[in-house]
């Protein structure tokens, strides 16, 4: 089994959910339910949509020009983010979700699927307009931030969303993307996480204590510094609220990496007793409990298929 944050939170929310989108979806299934929950988990909020573009954004034009000691100006930053937001948009519009022929694979990163375009049928132009002036704020607010500016032009190179995998107990592999790492020659790398937060006031030290541990851990990559080996603790974990223009340092106590540790243990034994080792055709819904709040449903990218199997919270929802 696979154990990485974001699934972490998904099991606390829901089981079902996690359930649906870790053991149910299967790209190559010929079974027409796991091919659908595939592509179910595929649905984005529009604030996942317009952070995710940030992301692409960051990791794919801003970070490779600075390693190639290219000038980036906030301009092109802004031109790059607009092309694959109208491009994205008209892409979820079609909302080709039920297409036969559809292979996410092959449409490349216009491949967009919006969670109003299948619960709502449509979009609506306000929240389009607020998602790129949020775009916008949050490029503007990252060529402003000296201290990022400084990490990424001082650092000898940076890599962005590496996977890192390592073992963490009997059949399960931690597996995390930090979206960037700043590795320098004369101190320890720099980890940050971009978020693109309305409010802005998660703290994000236990999802960047997991990937420090998973950076320490990790088996390194071919263009990792020679010898590569360092202590969790040793590392300058940075969360950038991009929306906010607020950024906070978070360094690692002993304490901090033992309850991060704790964390990652006691979520990936709760999983494993429940699944125990089980696959999709040995494993039912109901084996999972459902989400606690309604809410949770109204935001859940399978609850097509879920409401199918039962009828969570739906009147609670159908009455709000
Ligand atoms: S619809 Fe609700 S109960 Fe069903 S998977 Fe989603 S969050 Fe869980």
């Amino acid at each position: 089994m696979r154990w990485s944050y974001s699934a972490s939170r998904s099991f606390r929310q829901c089981q079902r959910q996690w359930f649906f989108k870790n053991i149910v979806a299967n790209a190559k299934a010929k079974d027409p339910f796991r091919r659908r929950a595939y592509l179910l988990g595929k649905l984005q909020s529009i604030s996942a949509w317009r952070g995710r573009i940030v992301d692409d954004v960051i990791s794919n034009t801003i970070i490779p020009s600075l390693k190639r000691g290219a000038c980036i100006t906030l301009n092109v930053a802004k031109n790059r983010a607009r092309d694959l937001f109208d491009r994205q948009l008209a892409y979820a519009k079609r909302h080709p979700i039920t297409d036969s022929g559809l292979q996410v694979s092959k449409e490349g990163d216009d491949f967009t699927l919006l969670h109003p375009m299948e619960y709502e049928g449509k979009l609506l132009d306000h929240e389009i307009e607020r998602a790129w002036c949020e775009i916008e704020t949050a490029l503007v607010n990252l060529f402003s931030l000296d201290v990022v500016k400084h990490i990424l032009k001082s650092s000898d190179y940076v890599v962005s969303q590496r996977a890192l995998q390592f073992p963490l107990m009997d059949d399960v592999t931690v597996l995390a993307y930090p979206d960037a790492i700043a590795f320098r020659s004369d101190a320890p790398p720099v980890i940050i996480d971009w978020k693109v937060h309305t409010f802005g006031t998660n703290d994000a030290w236990l999802q960047l204590a997991v990937y420090a541990i998973a950076l320490s851990r990790c088996k390194p990559h071919s263009d990792f510094p020679d010898g590569f080996e360092l202590q969790p603790q040793e590392l300058t974990l940075y969360e950038v609220q991009l929306l906010t223009n607020v950024v906070r340092q978070h360094s690692l106590e002993e304490e901090q990496i033992i309850e991060a540790e704790e964390y990652m243990i006691d979520s990936a034994y709760e999983i494993a007793c429940l699944t125990e080792g089980k696959k999709y055709v040995d494993l039912r819904v109901d084996d999972f409990r459902s989400a606690v709040h309604a809410e949770t449903c109204k935001r859940c990218a399978f609850r097509a298929i879920c409401w199918e199997e039962s009828h969570v919270h739906r009147n609670e929802l159908f009455s709000h």
